[in-house]
């Protein structure tokens, strides 16, 4: 019997990062700034060092990871990669499931997998301060874990909602030394103005990033830092799917359809994208994103140009969009509320050459608990929904009878959302469908360009 665990030595952490856009039929759309007309990369310097602008809008295939970057990577890498051969028998599946986890890393998800070289490239930058914003934590944990390392002094805007109610995930970010702050908060024009309209709102991540952004641009030694979306992020990820595409290359497998949730596509990118490479060299891969029917940001979103944040600070992105001033409802899978999603994502989505699947909330928490019963490992609420994903996959495989691989990204661990699967057992979790009529509103306020 083959491996359980496919694991690889430290030594073949991967030396550079895939970048997807050398291999897309067609250039990335460009942003755009406040005239309408594609920015100039000096435009981001206010926030962003140059090494990360030089790799938001790099063309080349691969880059190479700085060697201490790959140092501070064997603290958690290579993740391992597990044949999940329980879940298969308690399916009763002729596929062979497989899952890439992330949990292993010290705040538990992917995240610091960017968080690392972000930080990273800022510190070389002669940057002292690092300003974020977080949902649920799973972010700002992360940028604390490495802010720490570099003597950079990170500042977390923590959507106001998540801060109350998540207070182990601050207390966490205070271990590694960051300054969490509520927002919508008082101290930037962006939370003023949102607490003018509204003094008890709740926050949105639109909001804390509108303050994380304003606060950066603003101040000579500070620089702002985005856990997903953008391209260098995606670009970081993919670590995780050369890893894994090196694991199954070692038990001799190779995936029909490789699944991962979709928030802002970070983790979807990380591990679908050095699989796209091969399906651009004419290998047929199935790539699937998955998100919540409660924020169907690909699957009812618009294609259109659309602002980052809330307050329309951030330059104009291509993407799929539910409309920047969108209000996802209180699901548990907090690093899926967002109206937007990665324009690398959105563009592969729109060419036909990835899919996207939308997922209720009380299916994925079955998916996760029926996961964990056979696997062990209790899974985020957001990798609850890649768990869902695989399963009908897996189902559909023993109607067909076919012996289909199955890969997909458990992208965290849940031990800090428990109170999340207790409200589930305790029957108070509910679906949320987004009404065609709410998207319609939503797009109404669209900026509009060109
Ligand atoms: C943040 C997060 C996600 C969603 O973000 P992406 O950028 O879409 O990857 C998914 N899973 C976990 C565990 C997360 O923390």
């Amino acid at each position: 019997m083959s491996d359980t665990k496919i694991l690889l030595p430290e030594s073949e952490i991967p030396a550079q990062w895939y970048n997807v856009i050398a291999d897309m039929p067609n250039p990335p759309a460009p942003p755009l700034g406040p005239d309408g007309q594609p920015i100039t990369p000096d435009a981001l310097s206010a926030i962003f060092p140059d090494a990360l602008i030089e790799q938001e809008v790099s063309g080349e295939r691969w880059i190479d990871i700085p060697d201490e970057v790959r140092e501070i990577y064997r603290l958690w890498r290579p993740s391992p990669l597990f044949r999940a051969r329980r879940l298969e028998k308690a399916l009763g599946t002729p596929a062979r499931i497989y899952y890439k986890y992330e949990g292993v890393s010290p705040a538990g998800s992917h995240k610091p997998n960017t968080a690392l070289a972000q930080a990273w490239y800022n510190r070389e930058a002669g940057i002292r301060r690092l300003t974020t914003e977080t949902g649920a934590g799973q972010w700002g944990s992360s940028l604390a874990l490495v802010g720490q390392m570099f003597g950079i002094e990170v500042r977390v805007y923590m959507v106001k909602v998540s801060y109350e109610q998540k207070p182990f995930r601050r207390s966490m970010m205070q271990v590694w030394g960051a300054e969490v702050l509520a927002s919508p908060t008082d101290q930037t024009e962006a939370g003023r103005r949102i607490l003018a309209e509204d003094p008890d709102s709740p926050g949105s991540l639109g909001i804390a990033i509108s303050e994380a952004v304003e606060e950066a641009a603003s101040r000579d030694d500070t620089n702002y830092s985005l856990g997903s979306v953008l391209n260098h992020v995606l670009l970081h990820q993919t670590v995780i799917g050369q890893e894994a595409k090196r694991q199954l290359e070692m038990v001799g497998d190779y995936p029909d359809v490789v699944i991962a949730p979709c928030g802002g596509g970070s983790n979807f990118g990380g591990i679908a994208f050095p699989f796209f490479a091969d399906k651009a060299a004419g290998r047929e891969v199935r790539l699937l994103a998955v998100e919540p029917t409660s924020c169907p940001t690909l699957t009812k979103g618009q294609y259109a140009y659309d602002f980052g944040d809330t307050i329309g600070l951030t330059p104009l992105m291509k993407m799929y969009t539910l409309g920047h001033d969108f209000m996802p409802p209180g699901i548990h899978a907090g690093g899926l509320r967002y109206h937007g999603d990665s324009p690398l994502v959105s563009q592969l989505y729109h060419e036909g050459l990835i899919e996207a699947v939308a997922v209720p909330q009380l299916a994925t928490f079955e998916a996760g608990v029926a996961f964990a019963r056979a696997e062990g490992i209790i899974p985020a609420p957001e990798s609850c929904h890649a768990i869902c994903a695989a399963i009908d996959e897996a189902n559909r495989a023993r109607e067909t009878g076919e012996p289909k691989t199955i890969l997909f990204n458990l992208s965290g661990h849940g031990h800090f959302d428990m109170a999340a699967y207790d409200r589930y057992f305790n029957g108070e979790l509910e679906d949320f469908e987004y009404s065609e009529e709410a998207v319609r509103a939503s797009m109404a306020k669209l900026p509009k360009v060109g």
